[in-house]
């Protein structure tokens, strides 16, 4: 079967393309060209969707649960629910994020996750559903300093058997690791999760520059939200920050929900990392797209109020989609709608090693891609063809 999808434009999303003509057949994208210069096939399915803009499928490379569901907690069978909720936020691919939990919960979190990635893909479903696509481990190597919500008790110094440990419980599908270079051990784990195609972000982490850099050297190439769980900015002593939004060589990510860090230093943000650099997470929990109340993130206890996520005084991730992130960056700078859904989309792919197949809109990769109102709002969102 052949559908062909016509809209105002599209984003590949390095480029946009005018009157766009986006063919699928059998779950893929066969071509993709402009309205003027062909004639639809007689033997094909035209959906037009007017004024729209056809992006590649959101990625968002840390989220912890939503629509009441919490990665490390739910079963294989409960997992897709979350899937079927992200795409109505345009979300295609996810990694499930972990926090600091007993090692033990933590490893069944883990197999249980690997088994949700190694399912057959629901691909074509006409019930569209976002796929785990990997796992990102936050904790448990983070700084008791900078720690956050994660419990100081389930905090643990780096060492490689203990990577290992995490790494056969998940069947090698970390695809992304979370850790504070400063704490003893982390240079050898950092090294080590690069060396197996680990995306090693650094993060929940007091750094001082030239510690943040040697991480860099040992094989990190990314950073976690940017700003939360950090040593602070500081012009004359700019720690982790300072080697964050100064190194050309890594990519970095931030939550843009107007709470965790304010309009202005967002729009800092993008100008320092550019619209090739800068990723979009939405670091969500159980508790997005639901209503104020009481959730879990893993082992922690969330108080969710107006919008923001607590436990006792620290914010417990957030309830931010990624297509209201998009719309925010697009508010807080001079981004295009274009640029931000790049932060979502190829950056974030780029990132963590996924841009063969992910993060953009060409022949032959599988047709996940979301269809966003002039304004950035989500029309519709379509995974392995499936959806329209
Ligand atoms: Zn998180």
């Amino acid at each position: 079967m052949k559908t062909v999808v016509t809209a105002r434009r599209l984003y590949t999303p390095i480029d946009e393309l005018a009157d766009p003509f986006l063919v699928i057949e059998d779950g893929h994208i066969s071509e993709i060209s402009s309205r003027t210069s062909r004639a639809t096939p007689t033997n094909a399915t035209v959906v037009d969707f007017g004024d729209a803009a056809l992006a590649p499928g959101f990625l968002d490379i840390h989220i912890h649960g939503g629509a009441g569901l919490d990665v490390m907690r739910a079963s294989t069978e409960e997992l897709p629910g979350l899937g079927e909720f992200l795409t109505t936020h345009g979300v295609t691919g996810y990694f499930a994020t972990t926090v600091a939990a007993p090692l033990d919960a933590t490893c069944a979190a883990l197999d249980r996750l690997a088994g949700s990635i190694e399912k057959k893909s629901s691909a074509g479903k006409s019930t569209p559903e976002a796929r785990p696509l990997g796992i990102h481990l936050e904790g448990p190597f983070l700084s008791h300093k900078r720690r956050g919500v994660h419990p100081p008790e389930y905090l643990v110094e780096p060492t490689v058997p203990i990577f290992e440990r995490l790494w056969q419980a998940a069947r090698g599908h970390v695809r992304m690791l979370t850790i504070a270079p400063e704490v003893p051990g982390a240079m050898e784990v950092i090294a080590e999760a690069a060396r197996r195609n680990v995306c090693v972000s650094i993060g929940h982490s007091d750094a001082e520059l030239p510690v943040a850099r040697e991480a860099v050297k040992a094989g990190a190439r990314h950073a976690t939200h940017t700003f939360n769980a950090m040593r602070p900015l500081d012009h004359r002593n700019p720690g982790i920050i300072g080697e964050v939004l100064s190194d050309d060589t890594i990519t970095a990510d931030i939550i843009v929900d107007g709470i965790h860090v304010s309009p202005e230093v967002v729009k800092l943000f993008l100008q320092a990392k550019g619209p090739e650099r800068a990723v979009l997470i939405t670091d969500a929990m159980s508790a997005t797209g639901m209503p104020d109340g009481q959730y879990q993130l893993g082992p922690i206890q969330v108080e969710v109020k107006d919008g923001k996520a607590t436990a006792g005084d620290s914010l417990a991730g957030s309830v931010l989609t990624m297509d209201r992130a998009v719309r925010n960056v697009t508010r807080f700078s001079y981004w295009t709608l274009r640029e931000a859904v790049r932060a979502a989309t190829l950056n974030p792919a780029h990132a963590v090693g996924l841009a063969a197949k992910y993060g953009k809109l060409a022949p032959g990769l599988e047709a996940n891609f979301v269809v966003l109102s002039p304004a950035g709002d989500v029309i519709k969102t379509v995974v392995g063809g499936g959806g329209l």
